[in-house]
């Protein structure tokens, strides 16, 4: 038996990036996914259609930016009505407005707050609404969340150490019921958000220690972990996939 078989999942952000690769990820393990988006209908439907359901998995799209409450709650019922369940949450939609501090428009400095730790939050308390006792909820924060060893990412890194905390307080009030909640920090990882042939990347590679941007398949197989039976003992912890950046 696949080690998701019979669990639900929701990706926030599930179109494009590490958030498909969670997506194709989960389904691969045997889950039943949901994932979330803005704007790229089409995209999210080539995850749900080529990288799912053409694999043999069961998936379904839904548009919800994850700064619109009433959007996340609908979206995060539908997923309910839909499969039957929502065993595990992946709070990965998120943003980066790399800038200097002092040159960010504070609507710019909303935004990143409203989607990385507001939509976080707002997320989780409708998915523990409905989530059984054994869930998984899982953030996908970054790992300028515990070191922020470059410029320009100032209210960014300050969401993604939010997202640590939140991660460490809830996996306390949570615990009775046996769900874990872990937050996943990403290093570089090439994708739309940060590509590995961007003018940033020549400084990130120096900063890891394996000399090199990571793969979204590389954060997608630890999210997996995570979800998974073997997990159950992991919560609250902060999990780097970063090359060794905060090594
Ligand atoms: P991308 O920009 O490549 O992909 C983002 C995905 O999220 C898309 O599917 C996008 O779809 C969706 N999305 C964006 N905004 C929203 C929103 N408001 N509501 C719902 N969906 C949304 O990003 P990455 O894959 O690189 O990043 C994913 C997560 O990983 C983020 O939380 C990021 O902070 C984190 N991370 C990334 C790192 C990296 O190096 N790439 C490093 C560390 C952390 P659409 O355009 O349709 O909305």
């Amino acid at each position: 038996m696949s080690k998701l078989e019979g669990r639900t999942a929701l990706v926030t952000g599930g179109s494009r990036g590490i958030g498909a690769a969670i997506a194709a990820r989960l389904a691969h393990d045997g889950a039943k996914v949901a994932i979330t988006y803005t704007k790229g209908a089409e995209a999210a439907g080539a995850v749900v259609h080529r990288r799912i359901e053409q694999a043999g998995g069961t998936a379904l799209a839904i548009q919800a930016d994850a700064a619109d409450d009433h959007a996340v709650a609908a979206a995060i019922k539908q997923t309910v009505a839909h499969f039957g369940s929502l065993d595990v949450l992946v709070n990965n939609a998120g943003l980066a407005i790399p800038k200097p501090f002092e040159e960010t428009p504070i609507d710019e400095i909303d935004r990143v707050i409203a989607v990385n730790i507001r939509g976080v939050m707002v997320a989780t308390q409708e998915a523990l609404k409905h989530m059984p006792d054994g869930g998984r909820i899982i953030m996908i924060g970054s790992c300028v969340g515990e070191r922020v060893m470059a410029p320009g990412l100032v209210a960014y890194a300050a969401t993604k150490g939010a997202v640590k905390i939140f991660t460490q307080g809830l996996a306390r009030e949570v615990a009775a019921r046996r769900i874990t909640v872990n937050d996943v920090q990403p290093g570089p990882i090439d994708t739309d958000l940060n590509p590995a042939s961007g003018d940033w990347a020549t400084p990130q590679i120096a900063l890891t220690a394996l000399n090199r941007y990571g793969h979204v398949d590389e954060v997608a197989a630890l999210v997996a972990f995570v979800a998974g039976p073997e997990a159950a003992y992991i919560t609250g912890a902060s999990l780097t996939v970063d090359g060794g950046t905060n090594a």
